[in-house]
């Protein structure tokens, strides 16, 4: 088993999650993974990191896919007893001209962004290791949408006792609101990527919270950020931000120092906590 250290990257293979691995190629002393759901995809995205003279890893990850969230994981406790860093930057989100009927959009977009975030946090956060660091990659959608819930939704959102069980009931509830289009009438903003948001951004509280209840001492930060809105696939040619500035705020709470007791639990952008 080898006890270099190891980071690892959902969704690198394009966007901010290929800036992400470049800056940790660059910054993080062990071997950076990045993992992409089509091999074909990562391996290119390998290449373009080669020939600029860095050298990630790569592992097939689709976050939808749990026998493929469970192959990183035994492969990551075999060869290394664990992990150091986890960026879990995979995401979707349609286009706002995109006419997919609004339920479907609701569930396939939660399916990935909120449960799939979720299932790699299940089987893989139990492997960080002491000192490190956990980085959810939200967005401030999170925030604005959270403000357009009815208010027994936001007091549930922000409530410092909720638990996983009763955001995945939540979560739930919205896509089968959306089925019966009541989701509006029930508290929900007419945004399925902002709710899906909103449960990433509340899981990683509820899990910096379990944390601090079940390994404290172990000194693992875990925080929910946004990288700005950034010229991507997803956000498209117009947004201010370069992938790589995308880059900056995820790749500053995944190289916080070990002697940082904080941000942890937190939502951070422009490398700022953010009120929730
Ligand atoms: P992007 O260019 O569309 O890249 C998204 C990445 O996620 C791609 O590598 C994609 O892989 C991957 N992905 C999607 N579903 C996956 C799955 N099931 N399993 C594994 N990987 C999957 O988007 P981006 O702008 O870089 O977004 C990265 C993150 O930042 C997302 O979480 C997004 O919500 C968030 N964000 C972006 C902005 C912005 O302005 N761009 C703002 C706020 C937050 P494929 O190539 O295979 O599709």
């Amino acid at each position: 088993m080898s006890g270099t250290p190891v980071a690892v990257v959902t969704g690198g293979n394009k966007g901010i999650g290929f800036a992400i691995v470049r800056r940790l190629c660059q910054q993080f002393q062990g071997d950076v993974y990045l993992t992409a759901r089509d091999p074909g995809n990562g391996q290119a995205a390998i290449a373009k990191l080669q020939e600029e003279g860095l050298h990630p890893f790569f592992h097939q990850l689709d976050i939808d896919d749990l026998q493929s969230i469970r192959a990183l994981r035994d492969f990551l406790k075999e060869k290394y007893g664990g992990l150091n860093v986890l960026v879990n930057n995979a995401g979707i989100a349609f286009k706002v001209l995109d006419s997919t009927p609004f339920p479907v959009q609701a569930e396939v977009t939660l399916k990935t962004n909120f449960f799939g975030t979720r299932n790699v946090c299940t089987e893989l956060l139990p492997l960080v290791k002491p000192y490190g660091k956990v980085v959810n990659v939200s967005s401030s959608v999170s925030i604005s949408s959270l403000a357009s819930c009815s208010k027994e939704l936001q007091q549930k959102f922000r409530s410092d006792t909720i638990t996983e069980e009763e955001l995945v009931k939540l979560m739930t509830k919205f896509v089968e609101d959306t089925k019966k289009n009541t989701h509006q009438k029930e508290g929900w903003p007419n945004t399925a990527y902002g709710v899906s948001k909103i449960g990433v951004t509340v899981l990683s509280r509820i899990q910096a919270r379990m944390i601090n209840e079940k390994r404290k001492g172990d000194h693992i930060l875990l925080n929910a950020c946004c990288p700005g809105w950034v010229r991507t696939d997803m956000a498209g040619p117009k947004a201010p931000k370069s992938p790589d500035e995308g880059a900056e705020t995820p790749v500053y709470l995944a190289l916080l120092p070990a002697d940082a007791d904080g941000p942890h639990g937190q939502f951070v952008s422009d490398k700022t906590v953010q009120t929730w």
